[in-house]
């Protein structure tokens, strides 16, 4: 199983229940899967999923279309004069961007990133940040 982070954009959004859009485009598939984390943010209702990896093409292919955003990478970024190494973001990171090198050092690989933005709340000292 792979983790994308899909998005209905704010405004294609008319009610709550408009998250179901992703769900019923995957489904049309015959795809199981796991609804990691539902957020509501600035950019409209945002779903973590986890997907079978070989399924991966046809559902950001159903989903574009649908223009629906999938997967997109490395939003985050790190402020190192900041970050005081503590870890307490890596345990969060569901695809390991986030991670210590052999000397302990935070170390962020933006390409493993796929901007699920659950690291941000959880730096005591506010050195992740979202990208624009
Ligand atoms: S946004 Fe943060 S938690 Fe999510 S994949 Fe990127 S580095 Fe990891
Ligand atoms: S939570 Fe913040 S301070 Fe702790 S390792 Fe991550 S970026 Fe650094």
């Amino acid at each position: 199983m792979t983790i994308i982070n899909t998005t209905v954009p704010l405004g294609l959004i008319k009610n709550i229940d408009d998250y179901s859009r992703i769900i019923n485009e995957i489904l049309k598939h015959d795809v199981s899967f796991n609804i990691l984390k539902f957020s509501t943010t600035s950019e409209g209702i945002n779903l973590l999923l986890d997907v079978p990896e070989e399924k991966i093409k046809t559902i950001t292919e159903s989903l574009t279309k649908n223009n629906i955003l999938v997967n997109k990478k490395g939003r985050v970024i790190v402020d190192k004069n900041l970050c005081i190494n503590c870890g307490s973001c890596i345990s969060l990171c569901p695809t390991d961007a986030l991670h210590f090198k052999e000397d302990l050092q935070l170390e962020f690989s933006e390409d493993k990133c796929i901007g699920c933005l659950l690291c941000i709340d959880s730096c005591p000292r506010f050195a992740i940040q979202e990208s624009r």
